[in-house]
């Protein structure tokens, strides 16, 4: 039988490159709380991330989590619903209001002229999401927040690695979550991080990760258990030394898609994006069934029953999701609904092979 090809592979160093560097665990019996693993790996992304500070997380929701938390935001908060589950509920789990604003159509980041028209007197800040590693417009989401006096998070789970303009993508805005999940570009298996400038932050952020601790004594914040552990930093500090080489290897996937799926009536790609160093996270297609001439369903399908398995990512909109349906409202016709409505992501990671991307577009070219 033919092999599967999944959407995504999580990446893992050599097996014996992992053994070694967990070797010591045994001698210290030192397996979590901010271990020397845990602070080595701190560095490195911090250098990596080319950001002023870093704090690292147990996956990338607690991390977005923790720092709304931490930021102490009060009210509403600016959003897309055309993301993964985690940003609207690290919002909501905050006891505080989403208001979700349209995306563009040429990136499916939040679409900045929509911005303004939501803001009210409760309005606290913005979260807008990198998708697919794709950068929002960080110049105009800046401007709107210094006018009307916002915070601005980003979520950027997708834009590990990511460069605006020669700067690592965590330097915008406020602070910036990163998420190094099995299925991301990087990984700790699981895990994640914050990357940000204040300095009373610092505190905050590993007060609210260890319970709220601040001493022996004295515990002053209602934190949670969020803490990254040694094995999952092991596995940082291993992936770290081959990520150059990983996102290399996805450019060259990305290309290929794009050269062989140039053109196609009905079927859109994300462009490149002038003045973005990027990280191919994902390889989004949008099917346009009007002019394609057979719904995403249909091209999944087909896809499919080749062993081929792409993602519809992100449908459906976190605002249609039941625990949120008709409490936080998106009114009449979005943008963000027909992309959530034509889009996938195709199978992308290192060891996809040349002929398994050429035959998916192939298929894809062939239509019906
Ligand atoms: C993966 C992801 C998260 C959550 O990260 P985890 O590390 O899985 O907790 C948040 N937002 C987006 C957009 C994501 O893709």
């Amino acid at each position: 039988m033919k092999k599967e090809i999944l959407v995504t592979r999580a990446t893992l160093p050599p097996l014996e490159e992992y053994i070694e560097e967990i070797k010591d665990i045994w001698d210290t019996h030192w397996l979590t709380n901010m271990g020397k693993k845990h602070n080595l790996l701190e560095a490195q992304l911090k250098e990596y991330l080319d950001v002023n500070k870093i704090s690292l997380f147990c996956n990338g929701h607690m991390a977005l989590e923790l720092l709304i938390q931490a930021m102490n935001i009060r009210g509403e908060v600016i959003t897309t619903p055309f993301t993964f589950a985690s940003t609207t509920h690290a919002i909501v789990r905050n006891g505080l209001t989403p208001v979700f604003c349209d995306i563009n159509a040429d990136n499916y980041t939040i679409d900045v002229n929509k911005i303004e028209a939501l803001i009210t007197k409760n309005t606290a800040a913005i979260l807008p999401v990198h998708v697919y590693g794709n950068v929002c417009d960080v110049e105009s989401i800046q401007d709107i927040a210094k006018r009307y006096n916002l915070k601005v998070i980003y979520d950027a789970a997708h834009a590990f690695g990511v460069k605006y303009h020669g700067k690592g993508i965590g330097n915008f805005g406020d602070a910036t979550m990163y998420s190094f999940h099995a299925t991301k570009v990087y990984n700790t298996i699981e895990g994640g991080g914050v990357a940000f400038s204040d300095e009373l932050l610092e505190q905050k952020l590993y007060q609210l990760k260890n319970f709220g601790i601040k001493n022996q004594e004295e515990v002053d914040g209602v934190g949670a258990n969020a803490k990254m552990n040694e094995f999952q930093a092991a596995m940082g500090i291993c992936n770290l030394r081959y990520i150059e080489k990983s996102i290399a290897k996805r450019k060259e996937i990305v290309d290929l898609y794009r050269k062989e799926l140039k053109g196609i009536n009905g079927i859109k790609l994300n462009e490149e994006q002038p003045g973005v160093e990027s990280n191919y996270a994902y390889m989004p297609i949008y099917v346009q069934a009007s002019k394609y001439g057979m719904t995403r369903e249909g091209l999944m399908d087909k896809l499919e029953k080749r062993g081929y398995f792409p993602r519809k990512y992100f449908y459906p909109l976190t605002n249609e999701f039941a625990c949120y349906k008709n409490t936080f409202m998106t009114s009449g016709k979005t943008v963000a609904k027909e992309i959530s409505q034509g889009i996938m992501t195709m199978p992308l990671y290192e060891e996809l092979e040349y002929n398994d991307v050429m035959e998916i577009c192939e298929i894809i070219r062939n239509g019906k």
